[in-house]
């Protein structure tokens, strides 16, 4: 059958792209910060199991095509050949706004935490442990969850599901209230935790992720209203340069803070990474 323009584009426009954002400190079984080295530990083997049960959910729940981004530290986590055989797989360190634009329906976290300096989160941190001790939006703390799904949010993607710890958890239901969740884990400290087993998280992720495609449609893209700020304080080992004073549309707050002016939260957030050049 030959297929017309205006067919074509409806019958891409009804299909369902699920973009997942994975990262490590939030998977069921890692709980201490030596974990989330992919070598020597079984980081790997427990992420992948909870992104491909999340994969397997998507798919029962109606999606026709899963992307997952390999979203923690250099990218070196996941591979080809274990990932779910009907994902596609984002390979390389990807800013991940750069792939906003590519017209996800809708955005998941799998194995996410929660962002820094926040009580009862195992490895709280926004963006970078070593390199980060704050971010605020518009004044509000903020970390990975509210930047990723407020950048997502302006390029009109929901994030609709997201597991991790409870405090990850909440975070994200604070800025998209009826999100689906999984709770895998609960912090006693930061680095130590009562888990889920891998095999009963995979269960509960595979089902709340089903569960999350029927929120399409019902769960609007968060967004956040420009102009915005965007202010990084860095830690002491990251303070700094004079040349701070000359990046435009900043300011030096001080001698570890800078605060950017954005149009956008993605304006800002790119004039944070093109400082960092
Ligand atoms: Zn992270």
């Amino acid at each position: 059958m030959l297929l017309t323009g205006v067919m074509l584009a409806s019958l891409s426009l009804a299909q369902k792209r699920i973009f997942i954002i994975t990262d490590a400190e939030g998977v069921a079984g890692v709980c201490h910060q030596d974990q989330t080295e992919p070598k020597g530990t079984d980081m790997v083997e427990l992420l992948t199991g909870e992104i491909n049960a999340a994969v397997d959910g998507f798919f029962d729940g109606g999606a026709d095509e899963v992307i997952v981004l390999d979203g923690h530290g250099g990218a070196h986590n996941l591979s080809a050949t274990t990932i779910h055989k009907r994902a596609r797989l984002i390979m390389g360190a990807t800013p991940i706004n750069l792939t906003f634009n590519r017209k996800y329906t809708a955005i998941a976290f799998v194995g996410q935490h929660a962002m820094a300096n926040v009580p009862k989160a195992i490895m709280g941190h926004s963006f970078s442990s070593l390199g980060i001790q704050n971010m605020k939006l518009n004044g509000k703390p903020v970390g990975e969850i509210d930047m990723h799904t407020a950048m997502s949010g302006e390029n009109g993607s929901p994030v609709i599901f997201l597991s991790g710890d409870q405090a990850a958890a909440d975070e994200l239901r604070a800025i998209v209230p009826n999100a689906a969740t999984a709770v895998v884990k609960q912090a006693i400290l930061r680095n130590s935790c009562d888990t889920m087993s891998a095999a009963a998280a995979r269960d509960l992720i595979r089902a709340q992720a089903k569960a999350s495609m029927a929120l399409i449609g019902q769960v609007k893209p968060y967004t956040v209203a420009g102009p915005v700020t965007l202010e990084v304080e860095f830690t002491t080992r990251n303070s700094l340069t004079p040349d701070a004073a000359l990046i435009p549309n900043a300011t030096v707050v001080d001698d570890r803070t800078i605060r950017f002016r954005g149009a956008t939260v993605s304006d800002a957030w790119r004039l944070y990474r093109a400082s960092r050049r």
